[in-house]
Order: C-alpha cells, then structure tokens, then sequence
C-alpha cells in the first residue's frame, strides 16, 4: 500500500534522488477541491503521462550530438530509479568530451548513487537551474534509434509503465537481467524509528533482523510475498534498511561438448574444403585448445558435411565464419532443401499484392492486415514472400510467433528460406547467445528477426514488415511483469513510427482484432481453402461432438466415448496416427481424501493444488501450485485424518495415455506435456520423434494444439472440451472456441480426411457448435452479440487494477477507497460512459499469502478517468488485460 506522508495536498515534493539536479518541472493537476485527499498528497503523486512526450516535443530538445561544439549541451534522461518515482525524465549537463545522442544508455548521478538511465532527448537551453553532468557512456552507440525511443515512451505512457521499464525493453539482453537489488538492516538505527512503522515493514524488519547479512529484494518477495516491496520501501525512507544494486558480470557461456547433429534435410551445411588430414595438421596449430581446432576436428571426422546453424551453435559463430574464410570450410545448401518461393495461389497472390503495395507506397491506407486463414491455408508462405520483397527494398522484416519452442517448424522454414539471414532472438538462448545475436542486429547482420513478443524489440533499423503469426495468443501480451504491454499494439505502434506494413496471421482472429478489419481500420486479406497436397483434395477434418451425458446415461464411465474408442481403433488398424488433447495443465485437478472429503490446498494461496505426474509414468508424482509454484510430494496418507484412501480428482496426461493404450493394446503413445517437456529442446525432441512416426499417438495438453503440422495425423481427439468454457472471464469462450478449432485442425493434413472427435458435458454452446462446424463466422456474430450486450471489448475498453496484502481487510479496505474516489471522479466529470466494477475479490483470491483485490475500469477510454486520479504505486495495472475476471 502507498505509504502516506503528510503533505500539503497538491504541493509536489521531491523524489529522494535530486540531490542537485531537479526534475524536469511539469504542471500540476488542478486541485479541483479543496477536501483533503490521502490519495492527492505528495507521495503517491504520480505524474501526468505524457509528459515526457511534450517535452521531446517542445522544440528544445532535438537528435543532433550533443556535445560537440555547437550542439545542445543538454540531455533528457530516464532514469532507472528503483525507488524513486516512476515517470520523470531529469535534465543532466553534457559534459564537453562526450557525444550524446538519444538512445545511448549513460550512467548519471542520482541522489548518492549512480545509475543507469536512457537519453530521450536534447536541449540547448536546461529547463531547471542547476544540473549534473552525465558521468559516463555505457557504449559508444546509441542502443536505441529515435523510433525505439519513441515506441518506449509510448509503451511506458499507453500501459502506465515507468518509462525506463518500458525503454529497457529495447536494450541488450543481460543489461538488466543481472541486476539484483540488495536489501541488508543497517547496523546503527536510530532508537525508536520503528515504532511509527506501518505492520508489514515491522514484519520485514524481524525477518532483517533475525537473518543478517544482505538480501536479495526479489527472493524476498518470492518467499514472504509480493506485500514486502512496500514495506522495505517504508524501512529504507526510515533510514533503518539501506539497499544497493549489483551488476553482476555476465561471463561468456561455456564451450558446450556434445556430439554433431546429422543435419536435418532442408538445413544448410558447413561443409569441409580440405582433407581430412590437412584439418586435422590445421588443429594443431596454435592455440591447439580452442574452439577453432575443436570445429576442425569435428570436420575431419564428418566429410558430409555438419549442420551449419549447430556449428554456429556449439563453436561460435566467429569462430565458424573464420573457418571458413581461410577456405577451410563452406555453407553450403543442403541437397534435400526446398528453399525457393512456391508459386502463390491466387488467393496468396492477392494477399501479397495488397501488402506489397502498401510497403511500396507509404501513403497507402490501411497499414495493418489481417490475413485470416485455417491452419495449412498457407499464411506461413505469404509471410516469406512479403518478406522478400521486403528485403529486396532494402528493409527488414520482424516475424512474431507465439512461442519458439512450439512452434521449431515455421523458425526452421524462415532459416532454409533465407539461409544465415535470420536472427532468432528468445530466452531459451543462453545469456550469451541472446547477446551476440542481439548485437548482430544491431551490425545490421540480420536481414530478418524472430521471436517471442520481445523480439519486436531487437535493435532493427529500417524495418518494413512486421508480422505476428497466430496474432489471437495472448503470449503476445506480458502479463507478469512491468511493462503489460501488448506485442500486437506495440508492433502497430512501432509501423506507425517507421512506416511499416503489419501484417497479422489467424486461423482464428482476436475477435477485436476481426471488427476492426469489418470497420476498415484493418485491411481483410483472406485465405478461404487449404493448400492442395500431392494431388489429393485436402478437406478440413470431419468433426463430431459426442454428448459425453448420453455416455454416462448409457452406462460408458470409460474416459473414451464409443465413437472415440472406435476411431482410434480404426486410426490405428489403418497404421495412421492420433493426437489426443486434454484441455488442460498438468494432471489431475485436485486430490481430496475419500475418507473426510479434505481437499489439499496449497498453504499460502487458495487454491487447490494440483496433482503432476512423474515424467518418467513411474513412481510418486508431486502436488504443485500453480499460482506460486509451491511443491511437496504426494502425500500417502491425508494430513486431516491419516486416512490413505486419497483420490486423484480428473484427468491427467498419463492416465489419459494409459486408457488409450487400453483401447489399442500394442500402440506406441507418446506424452507431451509441460511435466514431460520442461524446455525448447525437450519440446522439439518430443515432437520431433512423433513427427518421424516413433510414435502413434500423441497425448498433450495445450501444446498440442499450436503449429503442429503432420501429414499422417488422421484422426484428433478431444477428451474433454468444457474445461475453461465456463470461466468467469468473458472472454472464456473466445479462448475455448479458438483452442478447439486449432485442435481440430490438427487432422486431416494429409491427403487422407482427418477425424475430430470432441468430448463435452455442453454440446449446445455456441463455441463448441462453432468449433466443431469450423465456422468463424457464425462464432464471430454470436460474440459480437453478447460483447455488445455487456458492453465489453470492442465496445469498450478495460483496465484492470489490482491490489494485494497479506492483511485481507487492508486490501479490502484500499480496494474500497480506490473505486469510491474512481467512481467518485467520473461523477464529478460527468463520465457517465465509464463503469468502475467492483472492488472484488481476484481469481485466485490468494496468492503467495496475499489477499487480492481487483477493480476494472470499462470506459471508451479508460484513461480519460484514470488520468484524473493517482493510483497508488502498491496497485498492478493493467491496461487491455487478457483476462478480466
Ligand atoms: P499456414 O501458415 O497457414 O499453416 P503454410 O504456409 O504453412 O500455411 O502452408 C501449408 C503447406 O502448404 C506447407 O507445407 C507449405 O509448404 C505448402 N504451401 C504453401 N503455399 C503453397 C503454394 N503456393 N504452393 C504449394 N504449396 C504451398
Ligand atoms: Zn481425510
Ligand atoms: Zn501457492
């Protein structure tokens, strides 16, 4: 909770850094009465946003170099202040013997202490009095080129974010991965300090107390709880717990020792250029133990040659490319690949030419599209070709997936198409992998990046196409950390800076995203049928729904209706393969005792734990949380009455996968879940085996269901489709409908028609109905409806605000306070259109031991209220969230 200190409402206090240089001024909001508010008072102030963009606005500030003779002489800086407040740029001095230009990053003094911070702007004349001098460049070039710089501001003021949060997006990685906020109790307090501590940080200070030595911030609010940043924040004002950072260096990973990869078909090859002998007399030179004679080594025992992309991997790419400069090595294309653009169809054609024009002509209007076709439809191929011709013009190109360890076929398609042209930039790469990737964007190294969400912002200048595919996933939205930006939103925004054509790909569009292509402001490119394969008319699957009540009511209990049972036994009779897909995380749901009915929770939230199977289908699982990530064994007896008659409650991947080898005695079966599959490579190696027929059938969760594309899949199960169709999020049946739809598009890729069965309890709701008729359409009219009705997204917009405290009257009582002064507000303005629901408890209600209260803004523009009013910096907002509920 904000810490109140007592001020004078309305006057501006400030922040505990300026010891020198003061903060950029700025206008005040107008007292609009003159009753005393806890919220208006100075330290809860938070400042109006915008404010940094006028400011880079006003004339003064310009992108010349500073610093040289003539140049302005002063800089706007965005300071990372960990406990200052967010929101303010600072005017530093430019001292003669640097040359500062917006987007460097700097070292700036700060208070006592020296941080780092991001320069927004120039000025010739300083707007305050007295100013410090920049101590320091972090790097001769800016990271940041204008329109980053830009994109942060506007990332930072749309999703009420501190804006170097929101500018650190755009720099290398590990800048600020490594860095660790230290918290240690000072050794001399003043006597009786404590006493007019608020509760938590009492609470914090004998946890400080009783464990010497330093802490770091982070774990502690991962062990005591989310409620302990306030708190130390409290101490530290109170000059009873002092705080520092550490930058930790980031050592260069180690050489990894593992054994050549065959080169899969369609990769290209580092192949010898000289005998085996010659490579092997070549490693001996000095130094003989280095990467270099470990590469030649590999080469003289592989004469075909070595999967070029591992090579870079395991060896460096430096170390790859000298290698083949002194003509010991070539990257060659490998025989098998297909790298050459197919001849469009027609309605590829028609797509590519509307996106081509408008990367042709900037003044085209509309600037984003929306390519709208099923799975298989060929989205993947227009995004290639759009993107040559990008890179013919002399741009590049950002291409956006959902999540690189799902989807390893559409990465490797961009590799083969343009062979040692693409940077794949997201976290399961090493820390120092991310960085040299990142730096060779930033040499202009890389023609085309992909990624994540986050690889929108890799250093690309000039870029001329973006594109998201499957731009309906909400990974495109960060949820968990500041900024909660949108990749979609920030993607637009970044085209709108450079002039960029976005192009976005669904099978199932956001239905947002679909309604403004109805009203224009997105242009429709449609890609209505599937690519032919081999001949053979490729139809979408047949889809059956099986009312899984009529099962019950003639007596099947089994996990497998008739016809499920049936189709796998015919898909397996055929020697054709199956997917079966349970719509849903880990295992079983809950485990309660069938003796006293006690259901185990997890003790520091409320919700029930779940139970995970071992990967291996042996042995003991373990209960996990899913909201904290708690974990402890399986219990064998009930904690409440020592009873071991315990009961696993639903339907987990394993049991799942035991019935079905149940019903087909002999079959291979194969899980792929996030217990069996923890990482990229895990994932890719799963896959992979079930993609070259090791397998027959396939049992997984959500994964399953993104981007996998087989031809021998025959036939796609559903074992239960109700599971998050009745979630109190409104936006639960849009998700169902989208989830089933791919899954069911997962058979049927081949030449052979595919089967879909879908399980459910709801035959009759209107997102299984769709679903299963592959109708977007008549999904799409009936959403609209009901977001209509309830005035929810696109009629509106949400805002999402949230509160937590391990007191729960505490958090009810601020939650209480908010909404009566936002409420409050809008009656005083006169905004009848904006609904401030709630305060109610969040979903979970508990997490991490704190209560968690939340209130959501729906507004046409909910800002427009929540400028008005200072929300407290304890509070979480979040701006368009994915959920609501
Ligand atoms: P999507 O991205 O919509 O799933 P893809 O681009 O992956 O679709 O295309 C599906 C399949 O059809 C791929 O195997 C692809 O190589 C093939 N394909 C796409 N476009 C063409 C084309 N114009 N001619 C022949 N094959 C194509
Ligand atoms: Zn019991
Ligand atoms: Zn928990």
């Amino acid at each position: 909770m904000c810490r109140v200190i007592p001020a004078k409402a309305g006057t501006y206090r400030r922040p505990p850094a300026q010891a020198g240089t003061y903060p950029n001024p700025r206008p005040l909001p107008p007292a609009r009465d003159s009753r005393p508010s806890r919220l208006r008072k100075a330290r809860c102030y938070t400042p109006r946003r915008g404010a940094i963009l006028s400011k880079t606005d006003d004339g003064a500030a310009e992108s010349r170099a500073a610093g040289a003779d003539g140049a302005p002489r002063y800089a706007d800086v965005v300071v990372d202040a960990p406990t200052g407040k967010p929101g303010d740029s600072f005017t530093y001095a430019v001292p003669p013997h640097l040359s500062v230009r917006p987007g460097h990053l700097v070292r700036v003094p700060f208070g006592r202490r020296t941080l780092r911070g991001v320069v927004t702007g120039l000025r010739d004349v300083p707007n305050v009095r007295y100013t410090r001098e920049i101590a320091s460049l972090e790097d001769d070039e800016p990271f940041l080129s204008p329109e980053r710089v830009a994109l942060g501001i506007w990332i930072a003021d749309y999703y009420r974010a501190p804006p170097f949060e929101a500018l650190a997006l755009m720099l290398p990685p590990g800048v600020r991965g490594g860095r660790r906020r230290y918290l240690q109790a000072v050794d001399d307090a003043p006597p009786g300090a404590e006493e007019r501590l608020p509760k938590g940080a009492r609470r914090l200070l004998a946890h400080l107390a009783a464990n010497p030595g330093r802490h770091r911030a982070a774990a502690l609010a991962a062990t005591l709880g989310p409620w302990t940043a306030n708190a130390a924040r409290a101490l530290i004002e109170a000059k009873l717990v002092r705080e520092w950072t550490e930058e930790p260096e980031v050592k260069p990973p180690p050489s990894r020792k593992r054994p050549s990869r065959k080169a899969a078909a369609g990769k290209p090859l580092l192949v010898p250029a000289a005998s085996a002998s010659d490579l092997r007399a070549r490693a001996k030179e000095r130094p003989r133990a280095s990467r270099r004679a470990d590469l030649l080594r590999e080469l003289a025992r592989f004469p075909d040659g070595l999967d070029a992309a591992d090579a870079r991997k395991r060896f460096s790419w430096p170390v790859v490319a000298r290698v083949v400069q002194e003509g010991l090595a070539a990257v060659a294309p490998n025989p098998a690949a297909n790298p050459s653009p197919l001849l469009p169809t027609p309605d590829q054609q028609a797509a590519l030419a509307a996106i081509e024009r408008a990367m042709d002509d900037p003044s085209v209007e509309p600037r984003v599209y929306l390519l709208h076709g099923a799975t298989g439809s060929g989205k993947t191929e227009v995004y290639l070709q759009a993107i040559a011709h990008c890179l013919a013009q002399g741009k590049r190109a950002i291409a956006l997936v959902p999540e690189v360890a799902l989807t390893p076929q559409t990465t490797q398609r961009f590799e083969e198409r343009f062979p040692g042209q693409v940077g794949l930039l997201h976290s399961g790469l090493s820390p120092g992998r991310q960085r040299d990737e990142w730096r060779r964007v930033l040499r202009g190294e890389r023609g085309v990046v992909i990624g994540p969400r986050s690889a929108l912002f890799a250093p690309m200048d000039n870029p001329g196409l973006i594109a998201l595919d499957e731009e309906h996933e909400w990974t495109y939205k960060q949820d968990d950390a500041q900024p909660r930006y949108h990749a979609r939103d920030a993607a637009e925004r970044l085209a709108a800076l450079t002039g960029a054509v976005v192009v976005l790909g669904s099978a199932t569009p956001d239905i947002v995203t679909a309604w403004r292509a109805e009203r224009g402001a997105v242009g429709k490119l449609a890609l209505p049928s599937r690519i032919e394969r081999s001949g053979a008319p490729a139809s979408l699957a047949s889809v059956d729904v099986v009312d899984m009540r009529e099962e019950l009511r003639d007596g099947n209990r089994s996990v497998f209706s008739r016809l499920l049972r049936e189709r796998l036994e015919e898909t397996m009779r055929a020697g054709r393969q199956a997917i079966l897909f349970l719509n849903r995380r880990g295992a079983a749901s809950a485990v309660v005792c069938r003796n006293c009915g006690h259901a185990m929770r997890c003790a520091r939230c409320s919700t029930a734990l779940a139970y995970h199977e071992p990967q291996d289908g042996r042995g003991a699982g373990r209960l996990r949380c899913h909201h904290c990530g708690g974990a402890r064994g399986a219990p064998a007896r009930c904690p409440k009455c020592r009873s071991p008659r315990i009961r696993y409650l639903g339907l987990g991947a394993q049991r799942l996968m035991d019935e079905a080898l149940r019903v087909a005695p002999g079959a291979r079966a194969l899980r792929w879940d996030s217990d069996a599959a923890s990482d990229a490579r895990a994932h890719e190696r799963i896959l992979r085996a079930f993609a070259s027929g090791k397998a027959d059938i396939l049992v997984g969760t959500q994964m399953v269901a993104k981007g996998l594309d087989i031809p021998s899949v025959d036939l796609v199960g559903v074992a239960l489709a109700d599971v998050g169709l009745r979630a109190p999020d409104f936006r639960a049946p849009e998700r169902a409908f989208q989830l089933l739809t791919q899954v069911a598009g997962r058979a049927g890729r081949g030449s052979r028609p595919g089967h879909a069965v879908i399980q459910t309890y709801a035959p009759e709701h209107y997102a299984v109905r769709a679903a299963a008729a592959q109708d977007y359409e008549a999904f799409y009219a009936e959403e609209m409806e009901r977001r209509r009705e309830l005035r929810n997204p696109p009629f509106s917009k949400l805002v999402r605000l949230l509160v937590a405290h391990t007191d729960d009257r505490t958090a009810a009582r601020e939650a209480d306070r908010l909404a009566g002064l936002l409420r409050q507000t809008a009656r005083e303005w006169g905004m009848s259109e904006a609904e401030v629901i709630g305060p109610a408890p969040a979903y979970p209600p508990r997490v991490r031991n704190a209560w968690r209260r939340q209130i959501v803004v729906r507004a046409p523009e909910p800002r427009v209220l929540l400028d008005k009013v200072a929300v407290p910096p304890a509070w979480r907002v979040d701006v368009d969230p994915g959920r609501a509920a």
